[in-house]
């Protein structure tokens, strides 16, 4: 080794240190976590990836290797040669898995010194994020992050091991392609030397991975990235990793099969635990009525209860009016909530009104049973027994009650369900309940723009019995499409695609783009199709939510080695940052900012 590079080279890791390597002489290389002087003796806590042992410098044993010790500061890489020894009785450390014992050093060496970190990893939770963001290098060191790392590393390695013996190939696409219809903007790459075209990032690999099986390939999968430059909410990022898969000659009921065996068996890989497979199946319309929601958290019951037909005749004008406009009135039962006090009432009135409900009626179920409430004396004795025979309601039970329009009744319901759960504690910790949501709708109707558009991607196969329903009554047709739901974060979409010229065609008819516009978009995909394509399906769980899920992390980012914020900077790096002018002009690019307000 040259001169000067030369140091004192570990021949063991720090972690593994315990009553089996009493007496035996080790190198350890690695960083100080902490350390304490006590005067006479210096305790340095080294950590490297494995764990944290501590090390004794006893200036009377070895008077350099002190000296050295007394330099050295937190984060500061060391190298120590020392004996490992039992520590004296009443010293040992039951919290660190080398508690038992501790390194007496011969040596050490100061392999670099460290700035005084801007936080420690005690203190990491108090940090502000935008500083453990600036100094990620910093945040990853921390305990927390090194597992999260691994149990990512794990994930990743199990999937790919797990596809393998499946049969799958894992197949690269091309990062500069063509836009994929996602339903984001794209990012977008100009050429320079194709002056004035550009390149998109892909949004998914959904055309090349289509592309693929005409190719042959049958099963192929990728951790792949998705760049999609849209508005950031708490768990999104603008690129995302997805386990990419699509498989020809399948019905959805063999990618459920495959996709349930490998979570099954990542669950059990990573954090040891028990999915039952078959997963649970709902079509989107069951969810929506039940839960008021396509990504329902099954954890808890608390479903919704339809009452509309029941008071649409209401002296109560609140549901009769809503009724008569074309509204729905749902409710929620809170069992053995009829304790909760008027400003806890109106509380959860101004919670569903934070998510968009007029108003909450609240019931509460008294002996008898009688319905006791502001509203009570307008329901007739007949809506008050209907409403109980509904709700199942007993003495000691809160009816929620909310009147609106449908959308508006789904997304406060689905809101006050999941809070209701929350505040009555009816989450089990560590319990796991994926669904599978089938059936979604193939278009959405965009009002501001008066046109249909792809509820997940343009190339989503028609449910078959809904083929006439294309020329007819576009809004009711369903899509072989689904969501894999678990605990009710939305983890996988996925489709069986359009495999037939004709059919895409009608489906591009029917959402405006013109046969112009789609040879200009997809005419490499549609002329594939005109060669043989195999019927074909797949899916693409997010690997990031699942890795977040298995981590027990609510935060995206913590389980990102290096993330982005929620304007999709990056604070490390400073990137986005203004580009090289000399760099524009060989792309003939001119930026032109919009003046400063
Ligand atoms: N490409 C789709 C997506 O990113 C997933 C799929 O249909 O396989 O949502």
């Amino acid at each position: 080794m040259a001169e000067g590079i030369a140091f004192l080279k570990r021949n063991c890791i720090c972690g593994v240190l315990g009553m089996d390597y009493v007496g035996r002489e080790v190198i350890l290389n690695g960083w100080v976590n902490r350390r304490r002087d006590h005067g006479g003796l210096i305790f340095v806590d080294l950590r490297d990836r494995s764990g944290i042992v501590q090390v004794v410098f006893d200036p009377s044993h070895a008077p350099e290797a002190h000296a050295i010790a007394q330099e050295v500061r937190t984060e500061y890489v060391l190298a120590v040669r020392g004996i490992v020894r039992k520590r004296p009785a009443g010293t040992e450390n039951p919290e660190l898995p080398t508690g038992e014992v501790e390194v007496v050093a011969r040596e050490a060496e100061v392999l670099n010194p460290s700035e005084t970190p801007p936080f420690s990893h005690q203190d990491r939770t108090q940090t502000d994020e935008f500083i453990r963001l600036k100094y990620r290098y910093l945040d990853l060191r921390s305990p927390r992050m090194q597992a999260n790392l691994e149990l990512r590393h794990l994930a990743a390695q199990t999937v790919r091991a797990f596809l393998t013996e499946e049969g799958f190939w894992e197949v690269e696409t091309p990062i500069l392609f063509k836009p994929t219809p996602e339903g984001a903007r794209d990012y977008l790459v100009p050429s320079r030397v194709s002056p004035g075209n550009f390149y998109a990032l892909p949004q998914s690999p959904q055309t090349l991975k289509q592309l693929l099986m005409v190719a042959g390939v049958e099963k192929y999968f990728q951790l792949a990235r998705c760049l999609r430059d849209e508005d950031l909410r708490a768990d999104r990022q603008p690129e995302h990793t997805q386990i990419d898969m699509e498989m020809s000659f399948v019905e959805p009921d063999d990618i459920f099969d495959v996709v349930e065996r490998m979570l099954q068996r990542l669950f059990q890989e990573t954090i040891g635990a028990e999915l039952k497979i078959p997963f649970e199946r709902i079509t989107y319309a069951e969810a929506l009525r039940r839960f008021g929601t396509d990504k329902p958290d099954m954890r808890f019951p608390l479903e919704l209860v339809d009452l509309t037909d029941l008071v649409a005749n209401s002296q109560f004008q609140v549901f009769s009016r809503t009724v008569a406009s074309g509204g729905q009135v749902k409710g929620i039962n809170a069992k053995d909530c009829a304790c909760y006090t008027r400003s806890q009432l109106d509380n959860l009135t101004d919670f569903a009104k934070q998510h968009k409900a007029q108003g909450l009626v609240w019931l509460l179920v008294k002996e008898g049973p009688v319905l006791e409430s502001p509203v009570a004396k307008f329901l007739s004795e007949e809506e008050q027994a209907g409403l109980i025979e509904r709700f199942q309601a007993r003495p000691g039970d809160l009816l929620l009650i909310v009147a609106d329009q449908p959308a508006i009744v789904a997304e406060s319901l689905d809101w006050l369900r999941r809070e209701m759960a929350r505040r009555m504690g009816l989450i089990q910790p560590g319990a796991w309940k994926p669904l599978w949501v089938v059936e979604f709708p193939m278009f959405a109707w965009n009002e501001e723009e008066k046109r249909w558009e792809a509820e997940h991607h343009p190339f989503c196969m028609p449910h078959p019995d809904d083929l006439d329903l294309l020329d007819t009554d576009p809004g009711r047709v369903r899509a072989q499409s689904y969501d894999l739901v678990i605990n009710g974060v939305e983890l996988a979409s996925g489709s069986i695609r359009i495999h037939r010229r004709d059919i895409q065609q009608k489906i591009f008819d029917l959402l405006g783009i013109t046969p112009e516009e789609a040879e200009k978009r997809f005419g490499f995909l549609l002329k594939a199709f005109e060669y043989g394509a195999p019927p074909h399906g797949g899916i693409a769980p997010g690997f990031d939510r699942l890795v977040m899920m298995l981590a027990g992390e609510e935060n995206i980012r913590e389980v990102i080695a290096f993330p982005k914020t929620q304007r999709a900077q990056c604070l490390m790096s400073g990137a986005p940052c203004e580009a090289d002018p000399q760099a524009l002009r060989e792309l003939h690019i001119k930026v032109e900012l919009p003046p400063q307000e």
